[in-house]
């Protein structure tokens, strides 16, 4: 059986322009998942635009004078929706959740949606980084056009390490190596090793910070990661596709299981649990 997706996003979601929360039910259990966890975006920092950066159609009453202000999640709506998925598939378990973009930079209204929210599954994010010339934020993927590659994911990874010291109320840290998504063609490619020092620091502060590793599919974690993480003291992880559209559900799942049981890791006796060390 397949882990528990623990990181997926629905219409819910403002970018996720194909995303059904209904779809995504059905699609889990055509593959068999135990569970599925709605964790839709709270991004709460706005990203000033590049000269001539485009955004698509949808996002366009979002934009202010070339910054983009995500929009907050329609709370009522997401929980109305959620409840009437449980009503109609009571075979799968639907988790409510959250993902939290720098929320050590937004503790209050982090804190306020927690209070009102009722999340059952907490993810804290890094997307964003200070603009390079101090006007603003800007998404990490437009970073590489200001930077060298290994700066880009040394600063990503600091700034991680600062979330998890800032913040405490999430469970599980998302996409450690997001900045990856987006790595240059053209640069040498991309080596973990290069940046072994940071990703464990990064993973030390999260073991000690008693908080879960998201092994995230989108790019397949490095299984080196995987193994400092467990080196370091990591106790759990989760499984994520971070999909954005019904057909991305549990993707690379199968590669991603192999890898983690190769690592050490291992199922609980509840499939809707963690994985722990094994
Ligand atoms: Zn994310
Ligand atoms: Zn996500």
């Amino acid at each position: 059986m397949l882990p528990p997706d623990s990181h997926v996003h629905s219409q819910w979601s403002w970018d996720a322009l194909a995303g059904s929360m209904e779809a995504t039910c059905r699609r889990a259990l055509e593959l068999g998942l135990p569970s599925v966890a709605f964790t839709e975006h709270a991004d709460l920092t706005p990203w000033t635009l590049r000269p001539g950066e485009e955004v698509p159609q949808e996002w366009r009453p979002l934009l202010a004078d070339g910054v983009l202000t995500p929009p907050a999640l329609d709370l009522d709506g997401y929980r109305d929706c959620l409840e009437s998925c449980r009503q109609r598939h009571p075979d799968l378990r639907i988790l409510s959740g959250i993902e939290l973009s720098e929320p050590h930079w937004h503790t209050s209204r982090a804190g306020a949606l927690l209070g009102v929210g009722g999340f059952e599954r907490v993810l804290a994010s890094v997307h964003s980084a200070p603009a390079i010339d101090g006007s603003g934020f800007t998404e990490v993927s437009t970073r590489y056009d200001d930077q060298p590659p290994a700066d880009v994911v040394r600063a990503y990874l600091a700034e991680t390490v600062r979330l998890i010291e800032q913040f405490d109320a999430f469970e599980v840290l998302a996409h450690i190596d997001y900045p990856v998504r987006y790595w240059p063609a053209d640069a040498k490619p991309y080596d973990p090793f290069d940046f072994e020092e940071e990703y464990r620091h990064v993973l030390r502060c999260l073991a000690a910070a008693d908080k879960v590793l998201e092994v995230n599919t989108r790019v397949p974690l490095h299984p080196q990661v995987l193994a400092w993480w467990r080196e370091e003291g990591g106790q759990a992880i989760t499984f994520a596709s971070d999909a954005h559209d019904p057909g991305a559900l549990a993707r690379g799942f199968a590669d991603a299981v192999q890898m983690a049981e190769a690592t050490g890791f291992r199922p609980g006796r509840d499939p809707h649990a963690f994985w722990g060390r094994g």
